[in-house]
Formats: structure tokens, C-alpha cells, sequence
């Protein structure tokens, strides 16, 4: 055993955020021998049966940071991005508390598109040519230069639903006008094909330990149609991917990222995803994103055998260079997103979530993960998100995983809630 393993046991862990993926993280953690007591804020419905939870304002750094000592956390992990852009993790630190979670500087990976393709384009990473243009006239310019099908990217956060990707040059050239209006400046970039792929990795800022690879559904609709959500689903591992993709993703991607914003004197320590498509050139960077993807990390933490507080305990104290290998199930797991009626428009909450009992009677390989959920005064569980529930199953291979999530899914009820029926279909021979 090593150091890294050995000394950073038996942790109070606090966990901010309150969606499916903050759901997964605890879940995890309360698996965790070495986790002694868990909290979580805001949370939701589901994750109050693993964790304590606590009303505060995820975004204000003094308010998690204060949430954090009165209740004697000796490690803080932030989910959600907005948190991160905003410096929460820097508030946390600056109390004396581990954070797992990039300072406000590096997580601009994210928070910026235009920042996140001059770190790729000083590293030497492979990504889509793309313009960062700021008026009607570079717009023109660069949708001309590219041609169909278009994509047209809002600069700043847009929680997965900013990126307009059309072959309708009108269509294009209107986002692009939208973007610039509200935070001045847009990304238009060259089409990539090819299949995508989520690799996340745990990084103390030098040493790079990737995880699992995972793909998500990003459209709201069956066959990839309808418009961009957060995600509606996820799986993994890929059966179709080169198994040398994560070394060469390692060296060629994530190991210069973190070389060059280690260099430019703003460390990212915390879960660096590279959001990848396979092209016909070779793998290119779509988008980095600065945490835990949601949906994907509901399957790779159902996956994960390394238990979870150790191994991000060890990226926030920069000790990864000594920690053991990575442990991982050889089975597969699906998650299907369950999203509440009129989701990714103007979602509507207040229904009442029924079946979920009869989830916890299929068994431990289906269960669900809540995302926009809360209970009310009654006892009643009833949807307060977009996406609702992650109902997340494993098997021993992709097509076990695959029906024992959709025979939980069809235990669910909630009035005009809707999901896609293709999660993993074609990878499963459904
Ligand atoms: P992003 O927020 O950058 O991940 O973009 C959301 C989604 O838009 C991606 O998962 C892709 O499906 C699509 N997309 C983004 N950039 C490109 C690109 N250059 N070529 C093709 N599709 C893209």
C-alpha cells in the first residue's frame, strides 16, 4: 500500500450540488468505508436517503465555505461547473478545507469556449478549427469559410444547451446573433464527425489517472433527433472503441491540458472531461468540461471498484503520482433519463413520481439516481427539475444492463414525463 492510500481515511465528506450525478458521487461515497459521515447541499429526494442535507447557495463561495466548518467537513466535492466558475472551490480551500475541484481560474476551461481553444492551441491538442467572433460581419465570415452543416457555440456556460449544430445557414447565423448579444463573443467551429466519446480523468494538477470511457445521448429524441439536453442517457464501457483510445487520449489530450494550464501558473486539479469525437482523422476535442459529466458518471462510478473518497481526496492533496491503480468491474451499466413533461423547453414540475419503491424490489442492479426531485410535506416524492430521475442499471454485459434499466424505467410513473427508448440500443444488439 502507499501513502496516498493509507493515510487519507476516514473523511467527513461534504458534496455541493443536487442533481443525478451529485446522486451517483454519494452514492459512491456512502459505499466508501473510509467516508465516516456524508452531507450534501442542496441535494434532493433521493440523495437524503444517503446523505444529510443542507440548504445553501451552491454559487456563494463564503456560504458552502461556512456550511463546510459548521458541520466539521474535512472534504468538500463540487459537482455542478457554476460553482466552480464562480470560485467555490477557492473559498473552500482558503478555509483550510480539502476541495476536489478546480479553482476558478482553470475551470474557465469550461466557463470559456474561446479560453479552452487557446489552451488546446498553445498544448498542441487536437480540436475543430474554429473563429471566436464578436460581430455580424466575422460571423458571416466564419460560417462562409466553414460551410454546412454548422456549428455555432455560446461562449459561456449554457448548461449543454448552447451549441446549435444545423445545416440551415439562417438558422446558424440567428444563434450566432443571439450569442454575441448576450455574453459578445461566439465559437464557430468546423464540423466533427464521427461517434462521440466522455473521458473523464482525476488530476492533482500533474499526474493524469483517466477513468473508464463513457457515451451519452445528448438529443431529447429517439434516433438522435429533437433538440440538445443535458444528456438523456449514458453507457459504458464502449465495445466499439480502440482499447489503445484511453493511453492515446492520456498523451495526446489530457497529459498537455494539464501540462500547459500547470504552466500558465492556474493548476486544474479536480475531474478534467474531454468530450471526443472519433474522426475519420483521428480523435478531436469537441468541448473540455471542468467536473463529472452528467449522465456519464452514473454509469462509470456503477463501474468504479477503487473506493471513490480516497482517490478524489488524493487528486485534491496532490498525491495521485503514488495511488494504486484504478480497480473496475468487468460489467457494463446503462442509465436512462427520465425528463419531466415539456423538457428541454420550459420543463414542468410538481408531478408526483410514482414506482420507485418497486425499483428497490428488481434489486441492487437497477436502482435510481434522482435529479430533479423533492419530497414533499405529505411524503410524496414529485418532480422540481427538467431531468427527473437517472435510472441506472449493471449487468454483465451491455444487453443485460441495458433491459434491466428499461424494466426499472417501466416501473416509473410521472404525468408527461417522457425518456428515449435507443439508450444503448445499437451497442447492445437491440
Ligand atoms: P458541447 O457543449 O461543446 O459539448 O456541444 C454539445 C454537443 O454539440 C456535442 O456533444 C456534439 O454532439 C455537438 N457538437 C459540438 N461541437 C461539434 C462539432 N464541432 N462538430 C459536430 N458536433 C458538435
Amino acid at each position: 500500500m502507499v501513502a496516498g492510500a493509507t493515510t487519507l481515511v476516514r473523511v467527513k465528506v461534504l458534496v455541493i450540488g443536487g442533481g443525478a450525478r451529485e446522486h451517483a458521487l454519494c452514492r459512491s461515497l456512502s459505499l466508501d468505508p473510509d467516508v465516516t459521515s456524508l452531507h450534501c447541499a442542496p441535494g434532493n429526494a433521493g440523495i437524503a436517503e444517503v446523505a444529510e442535507l443542507h440548504q445553501v447557495d451552491a454559487l456563494d463561495g463564503a456560504a458552502v465555505a461556512g456550511l463546510a466548518v459548521s458541520i466539521g467537513a474535512d472534504f468538500v466535492i463540487v459537482g455542478p461547473e457554476a460553482p466552480l466558475v464562480a470560485g467555490v472551490a477557492d473559498a473552500v480551500r482558503a478555509r483550510g478545507i480539502d476541495c476536489f475541484g478546480p479553482s476558478k481560474e482553470a475551470a474557465e476551461l469550461e466557463g470559456s469556449k474561446a479560453f479552452a481553444k487557446d489552451v488546446m492551441a498553445v498544448a498542441g491538442v487536437p480540436t475543430a478549427r474554429s473563429y471566436v467572433c464578436t460581430n455580424a460581419e466575422e460571423i458571416d465570415r466564419a460560417l462562409d469559410a466553414f460551410g454546412a452543416p454548422y456549428v455555432v457555440k455560446d461562449d459561456g456556460l449554457a448548461a449543454g444547451k448552447g451549441v446549435v449544430v444545423t445545416g440551415d445557414v439562417a438558422g446558424a447565423r440567428a444563434h450566432a446573433l443571439a450569442c454575441v448579444a448576450a455574453p459578445g463573443r461566439v465559437v464557430i467551429e468546423e464540423y466533427l464527425d464521427g461517434p462521440e466519446v466522455s473521458l473523464f480523468a482525476v488530476t492533482d494538477g500533474e499526474t493524469v489517472v483517466p477513468l473508464q470511457p463513457a457515451q451519452d445521448f445528448k438529443r431529447a429524441l429517439d434516433g438522435d433527433e429533437g433538440p440538445n439536453t443535458g444528456g438523456m442517457g449514458a453507457y459504458s464501457p464502449l465495445p466499439w472503441a480502440d482499447p489503445k483510445l484511453i493511453d492515446e487520449v492520456e498523451r495526446t489530450v489530457l497529459q498537455p491540458t494539464v501540462d500547459e494550464l500547470r504552466r500558465r501558473g492556474t493548476p486544474f486539479a479536480g475531474l478534467l472531461y474531454a468530450g471526443l469525437a472519433i474522426t475519420s482523422r483521428g480523435v478531436r476535442v469537441i468541448e473540455f468540461n471542468a467536473r463529472f459529466g452528467d449522465p456519464e458518471t452514473q454509469v462509470v462510478l456503477a463501474r468504479l471498484r477503487t473506493p471513490l473518497a480516497g482517490l478524489l481526496r488524493a487528486a485534491a492533496t496532490g498525491q495521485l503520482a503514488a495511488y494504486p491503480a484504478l480497480r473496475w468491474s468487468e460489467g457494463a451499466a446503462v442509465t436512462v433519463v427520465i425528463a419531466s413533461f415539456n423538457y428541454p423547453d420550459t420543463p414542468r414540475t410538481g408531478d408526483p413520481i410514482t414506482g420507485l419503491d418497486a425499483i428497490a424490489s428488481l434489486g441492487g442492479d437497477a436502482y435510481v439516481l434522482h435529479a430533479g426531485t423533492r419530497r414533499e410535506d405529505d411524503g410524496r416524492v414529485v418532480s422540481a427539475g427538467g431531468r427527473v430521475l437517472s435510472v441506472t442499471a449493471t449487468g454483465a454485459d451491455l444487453a443485460v444492463a441495458r433491459e434491466r434499466a428499461y424494466q426499472a424505467v417501466d416501473c416509473v410513473g410521472l404525468d408527461g414525463g417522457h425518456h428515449r427508448s435507443d439508450i444503448a440500443a445499437a451497442v447492445a444488439g437491440a
